[in-house]
């Protein structure tokens, strides 16, 4: 049961976040965000005045402004990632003959990866100036339904270009702009999509790689100690046939 609770735990903070962010965000005039006004003001009522302003300003900071926060925080959750597979599977993995080339693909992953996440952080997304506000200004054709010509930003003060758009953490106009990211500290624009494209589909591999390896781990250990043809005790005292709910807990 151990397992269970540390996952409820886990699953009751994640949601509480949700909430919170939710609550806390800039809202907008939707229906959603109407619902989620009315549904603050219930909120406030048990939550003390100096717990909000200071969770405000908290998700302000990590959300509204440029930081490094996330970027320390998924470097330490990569690495902890990598250690406990280092040290806990890599090497019983090993005694187990598995195919060295298959135990090293997580390695080349996360270089590549980390290749990625570093292009991703650092590479100009697309900013619009002064010298080059004339050839963006030519790359798309302007709908005049959501895109106008002629439009200036006025934060900027410069043309808008087609598909450009100004993003309100960085305070810049960033050229075929899709959203500025937490995780990487950058506007994802025209010139660094591709490579933010490439870190999320390595990281999706590496997260499927290291899953199936460890999948592959723990059902040899079960398979090798015998336990499916094991039984239990139940909470009644009552000898039971190891079942599948069982072996998960167990592990
Ligand atoms: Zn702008
Ligand atoms: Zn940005």
């Amino acid at each position: 049961m151990d397992f269970l609770i540390l996952f409820l735990v886990y699953l009751v903070c994640v949601l509480t976040s949700v909430l919170l962010l939710c609550i806390y965000s800039k809202r907008t005039h939707t229906v959603a965000g109407e619902i989620l006004t009315d549904g603050s003001q219930v909120f406030s009522r048990f939550v003390p005045g100096w717990l909000q302003r200071t969770t405000q300003r908290a998700f302000h900071h990590l959300f509204h402004t440029r930081n490094c926060i996330f970027i320390i925080l998924h470097l330490a959750l990569e690495g902890a990632v990598y250690s406990e597979y280092t040290w806990e599977i890599f090497h019983y993995c090993l005694e187990l003959e598995f195919s060295l080339y298959h135990l090293l693909l997580p390695y080349l992953l996360l270089i590549i990866n980390l290749f990625f996440f570093f292009l991703s952080c650092t590479t100009n997304p697309g900013v619009i100036t002064k010298s080059n506000e004339a050839s963006f200004l030519q790359v798309y054709d302007y709908d005049e339904v959501i895109f106008l010509k002629n439009l200036k930003c006025p934060t900027c003060d410069l043309r808008k270009p087609a598909r450009s758009k100004h993003c309100r953490v960085c305070n810049r106009c960033v050229h075929r702009f899709d959203h500025h990211c937490v995780w990487v500290n950058n506007c994802i624009g025209a010139l660094n999509a591709r490579y933010f494209l490439i870190y999320l589909l390595t990281l999706i591999a590496m997260a499927v790689n290291i899953a199936v390896i460890t999948s592959a781990f723990l059902i040899h250990l079960v398979l090798l100690s015998g336990m499916t043809l094991g039984t239990y005790l139940d909470d009644h005292g009552q000898e039971q046939p190891v079942d599948i709910a069982f072996l998960i807990q167990g592990i």
